[in-house]
């Protein structure tokens, strides 16, 4: 079986060393000392000021949106996983959908504007696949309206736009390490943050909302693990040639794949993570003929993402017309930090022979 991605595990040896450490430490979770060296090492190699290790990639959305006390009318995208919109539910949020551009499928700075009202609390958006709208310009139209400008960065890890990491772009952003992800801790994800402000509120936040027997806010628990932070630590030594098979993974599919295939727009600005490989088919029939085709040959694609967000049945929301076209014609190819130039030229070859 072939799926649409699997899972990196470091040599078994390395992960040892470490839980040799948690044992002789007997400290298995809050704040341990394996925990405060990954934030570190990563908020050092994302090049960023504030970084807070949390459970995972949701509650991360969770703690930034409380940090900020933002309830109400959030601008956000449809084209991301549901984990963006169920995030601002469950912090009692409205989403108010802006459509995608149907090149990079981020979300397009002139649709967030038209959305903007009095009402508007932020604006969360998503760097999907690793992708980057016009970040200068969504800073500036946050800073106009006087909001907070949230990302979604679960596709983002290790991504440079214009020299800088992604992750300093916007008020704050938020990070995925579930074990799907380029970079990952088994579960986990991360709040990555500008204003050392709003970086101890999320702290306190992730904690109950105490700070030892001083009890500050209704927080919940989003701390994470030494065990998950020691997965975190091996893991990030092997990012760079995680990201250089995928890279090399790319740009196989990229030479091989027919010429009839849309492939996704990336912004010129990017040194990207290749963390994944969509591509847009013509019709959602072709879709469904060329997923049957790679099933039948064990090859399991992902839809990412369908369906579009404004058409989740608890969801009541006007119509993207762009993103409802893309997400039902979208398909993510089998990549990871281990498939072999076999596996690409094996899907390749099923599905330029739809075409031949
Ligand atoms: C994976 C993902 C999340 C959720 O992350 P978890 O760590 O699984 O909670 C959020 N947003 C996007 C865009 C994702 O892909």
């Amino acid at each position: 079986m072939l799926h649409v991605t699997k899972s990196f595990l470091p040599d078994l040896k390395e992960y040892v060393a470490y839980l040799e450490k948690i044992w002789s430490s007997n400290h298995l979770t809050n704040d341990g000392p394996l925990l405060l060296e990954l934030e570190k090492k990563l908020a050092e190699f994302l090049e960023v000021e504030h970084l807070i290790f949390t459970g995972n990639g949701t509650i991360a959305l969770q703690l930034a949106l409380k940090a900020y006390n933002i309830t109400g009318d959030v601008i956000t995208t449809p084209f991301s996983y549901c984990a963006t919109t169920n995030s601002l539910l469950w912090e009692n949020c409205n989403p108010i959908f802006a459509d995608i551009d149907p090149v990079s499928l981020t979300v397009e700075s002139s649709q967030i504007a038209s959305k903007l009202t009095s009402s508007t609390k932020a604006i969360l958006t998503t760097h999907v696949y690793g992708n980057a709208g016009d970040l200068e310009l969504q800073e500036e139209l946050a800073r106009y309206a006087g909001i907070a400008l949230i990302y979604d960065g679960a596709h983002a890890f290790g991504v440079n736009y214009k020299g800088n990491s992604i992750f300093s772009y916007g008020d704050i952003t938020t990070c995925s390490f579930h074990a799907t992800k380029i970079f990952h801790t088994v579960e986990g994800g991360a709040v990555i943050v500008k204003d050392a402000k709003i970086a101890n509120k999320v702290r306190e936040l992730r904690s109950f909302g105490h700070k030892g027997d001083v009890y500050l806010s209704a927080g919940i628990n989003g701390k994470n693990s030494e065990f998950h932070a020691a997965m975190g630590l091996v893991n990030l030594t092997h990012f760079e040639e995680i990201k250089s098979h995928r890279q090399h993974a790319c740009e196989l599919y990229d030479s091989k794949l027919c010429n009839q295939l849309q492939r996704i727009q990336w912004n010129a600005d990017l040194k990207r993570n290749y963390s994944y490989y969509p591509i847009v088919l013509a019709s959602e029939n072709d879709l469904n003929q060329i997923v049957e085709n790679l099933i039948n040959e064990n090859v399991t694609p992902r839809r990412y993402f369908y369906p579009s967000l404004n058409t989740l049945p608890f969801v009541n929301a006007p119509s993207c017309p762009v993103s409802e076209d893309i997400s039902k014609r979208i398909l993510c190819l089998p990549l990871s930090a281990t498939i072999s130039n076999e596996e690409i030229i094996k899907v390749v070859d099923i599905i330029n022979s739809y075409y031949s």
